[in-house]
Formats: structure tokens, sequence, C-alpha cells
């Protein structure tokens, strides 16, 4: 935005949120790195549940995801979807979609729960995703689920890196503008997971976006994606 005198003036971004910039940034056939998938026990915990707006006890089915790199995520798939291998097969679709995305974003998450219904998931900094696996058939029917994820494992892996960052902040001032409706939204929260995604597919999956979408971010968020390159080089970004 950029502040004339009282007024303010704002660009709008040319895109509504990360998940409708393009479909195919990552796609269901996109190889993961997701190498075993073992129930575990079953356990009770307190965990956040959009539905209830709070943490709410509950009992999960817990697995664990192994990965070709070695590292394990936990599954905590709510007791809600009946029986075990419903429940299987739902940790693996997660799963499988999390091995999708690059090294420097799994490599801190440490814990997926999923609840049977309800809307918005949620990541910390401390490695802990929360789906609310009602979004999963709109989602998978627009073919987003992956890079829903994307945006969950940035929050997870890397907006500690970069939010408090002098040059982020400046790279984000001499743009003036935002990539998405939902970054401009809460810049402080959602700005760097929208725009790393945008960076990425410029980056990685340039062949696959229309020349439109290229300039539309190009012409968006050129700071903002100097300051990736930079920080982020395209040899970090593979899985
Ligand atoms: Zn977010």
């Amino acid at each position: 935005m950029s502040v004339i005198g009282a007024a303010t003036v704002a660009e709008e971004p040319p895109f509504r949120g990360g998940v409708f910039m393009d479909a195919d940034i990552i796609t269901p056939d996109d190889p993961s790195t997701l190498e075993t998938l073992n129930f575990e026990l079953l356990i009770t915990d307190d965990v956040f549940d959009d539905r209830y707006r709070e943490a709410v006890p509950a009992e999960f089915f817990r697995f664990t995801a192994t990965y070709r790199n070695g590292s394990n995520v936990l599954f905590d798939v709510n007791t809600g979807f009946y029986d075990k291998t419903i429940a299987t097969g739902v940790a693996y679709s997660y799963a499988f979609v999390l091995g999708q995305q690059p090294a420097i974003l799994k490599r801190n998450v440490k814990r997926i729960v999923v609840h049977e219904e309800g809307d918005g998931w949620s990541a910390n900094a401390l490695g802990l995703i929360i789906i609310q696996h009602g979004e999963y058939d709109y989602y998978k029917r627009r073919r987003s689920l992956e890079e829903l994820m994307f945006h969950e494992t940035v929050h997870t892996s890397l907006d500690r890196q970069v939010e408090f960052d002098a040059k982020w902040k400046l790279a984000q001032k001499n743009d003036d503008r935002f990539i998405t409706d939902y970054a401009m939204s809460a810049p402080w929260a959602e700005d760097v997971a929208e725009s790393f995604l945008a960076y990425f597919a410029v980056t990685m999956r340039s062949d696959r976006l229309s020349r439109r979408t290229i300039r539309r971010i190009e012409g968006a968020i050129p700071n903002r994606l100097e300051y990736f390159s930079q920080k982020f080089p395209k040899q970090r970004l593979g899985l």
C-alpha cells in the first residue's frame, strides 16, 4: 500500500489466495519421499479443533510416517473417522502430500493432527499442523491439496527465519503490494507462506505456469522474490 497524505491507495493483489494461484505447482502425480506408514497406538490428547474453536480432549489413531531422509512425522487421526482402516487411508493421503513438499519445508514438521470434519487448517512454528478434513473434497477437486500443505509447512519451517528479518521487511515495503488478498489481510502472519509459494512456483515450476501467471507474480512481488532467491536459492528447493 502507498500512503499519500492521509489516504491509502492500495494496488490489488493479483490472486485471492495462494491455493488459487495455480493448481499445478505440485500435482498428485509428483513424487513423494514417503516410505512407510505404521499404526502405533491409540492416544488421548487435548488438541485445538476449529469446530469448537478451542482444544478439546479427543482420541486419536497414531501413525508414524517415515520419509526418505530418515525423518519421522506423527499422524494423529481423530477416532471420529470410526475405524482404523479409514483412518489409515486418511493418514496415508496426508502423509503422501507432506512427502511431496520441498525438504526445507518438511524439516520442522513433527506432528500432523487430522480432525474428521471442520474447515480451516492451521500450523505453528513448533512443528504442529492441524488439518480439518471437512475441506478435503473441496481442495482435492480443485487439485490444490498439495499447495495448501505447502502453505502450512512454510508456517512450521520458515516463518520464524523470515518474518523478523529486516531484509524481508524492506522487501515487503519496496514491493508496495501483496501477492494475494489473504497475505494482505494478515501480512504479519500469512505473507511469508503466500509469497514463498509464488517464489517456488516461478523458480521450480515455470514450465507449468502460464506466461500471464508468471507476469502477475513477478510484477507484484519482485523484491520478495529476490529476497527468497538469496536466502533459499533454487538448489535448496528440492525434495
Ligand atoms: Zn497460513
